[in-house]
């Protein structure tokens, strides 16, 4: 069914591996991020195949979906205190800053009769989630220490997701010293620090990891091979992983600029064109409903993307390398937000493929 995207399952097993290889070299253990892809459990499964021990969502529907691969798992977004009984039953590990939540997670663990981990997360900069006073953060560790069905595992940080904020050495050197004063408050060794997402990657990349980060969650990176500082592509992987796949239903030559008077166009832009004469165009079943405004690129040699409305994306062939028809399919790249805008799209289907790996 179209639109779909096609997942390969092979490429996405090798990816986790080298990631795997890779952070072992550096002493750490990855998280697999599994939200770019709505968390499909055969897709899952195929990182679990490459060497991955702990899955992570920011949903806790998500890792509820893949719990028969009997892996750790952790949720990434706080939690909901509304959700608290749930994130004990499907979470192995959760992050968080506040003490209601920690408290109402206590009480659903001790309702299950279970024991539920806890990383406490640091804001160094970002400003997204996380305590940003030390002198709280050894406080909020002191009191923990009544909540019985509680365990401290670990600190983290999560860096260049709202203010951009690159990872480095004296970023993450400071979470290593706070994970330092915690475990001489605590007398004890922290399993966990971890020391952010995909765009940490980047340090391994430059053998600049600072010693003491012992765990990243990283979604992009494994899924389409890049680092995302910088958007520098980790050498040796497949970056071609998930594509998606649209179907022609309209091949006609049109003027490449507008005719009449320019306004707004769909979404309330004002568009600008050159003109190249009359060019040959496509167009394909697929628009911001199910890509919202994230990028794809085309994967069809001497295609190019035009410009897309809400259910039709507009595409030059004029100097395209293969003969389309109409019910073509034309394959695209998709980059980490369209992948995740379109798992999440009822009007996209999926289909998982294997094979296709160099030698
Ligand atoms: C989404 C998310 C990640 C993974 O980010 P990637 O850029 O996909 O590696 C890591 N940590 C948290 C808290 C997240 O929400």
């Amino acid at each position: 069914m179209n639109p779909r995207i096609e997942i390969n399952t092979d490429k996405l097993t090798y990816n986790a591996k080298q990631i795997c290889r890779m952070c072992d070299e550096h002493g750490i253990t990855p998280a697999a991020v599994t939200k770019g892809f709505c968390a499909i459990p055969q897709v899952a499964a195929s990182l679990v195949a490459g060497g991955i021990k702990i899955l992570a969502d920011s949903r806790i529907e998500n890792l509820k979906k893949m719990r028969t691969l009997r892996t750790r798992t952790m949720l990434l977004r706080l939690p909901m205190i509304s959700q608290a009984e749930t994130v004990v039953k499907y979470a192995s590990i959760s992050l968080n800053s506040e003490w209601k939540t920690l408290q109402a997670l206590n009480e659903a663990a001790g309702n299950q009769n279970r024991q539920h981990q806890v990383i406490l997360m640091a804001d160094l900069g970002d400003l997204r989630e996380g305590i940003m006073e030390e002198a709280e953060l050894l406080e909020l560790v002191k009191r923990m220490q009544q909540l019985k069905h509680l365990s401290l595992i670990g600190l983290g940080t999560n860096l260049t997701c709202f203010g951009a904020v690159i990872p480095d050495e004296n970023n993450l050197g400071k979470l290593t010293e706070l994970t330092k004063k915690v475990e001489k408050q605590l007398g004890r060794k922290l399993e966990f620090v971890s020391g952010g997402n995909s765009s940490s990657v980047y340090l391994m990349m430059k053998n600049r990891m600072p010693k003491g980060i012992t765990n990243l969650r990283i979604g992009e990176s494994i899924l389409i091979g890049t680092e995302s500082a910088f958007g520098e592509r980790v050498p040796d992987m497949y970056y071609d992983a998930f594509q998606l796949v649209a179907e022609v239903v309209e091949i006609r030559e049109k003027p490449s600029l507008p005719i009449g008077e320019i306004g707004m166009d769909a979404f309330g832009g004002k568009p600008t064109f050159t003109d190249k004469g009359i060019r040959k165009r496509a167009i394909v079943a697929v628009g911001k409903q199910d890509l919202a405004t994230h990028p794809v690129k085309s994967l069809e040699p001497g295609v190019d993307i035009l410009g897309s409305s809400s259910d039709h994306m507009i595409l030059d062939i004029t100097d395209a390398e293969k003969k389309y028809d109409i019910g073509s399919e034309m394959k695209f790249f998709l980059s980490y937000g369209a992948m995740l805008a379109l798992t999440t799209s009822p009007y996209v289907s999926t289909q998982l493929i294997s094979g296709g790996l160099k030698d």
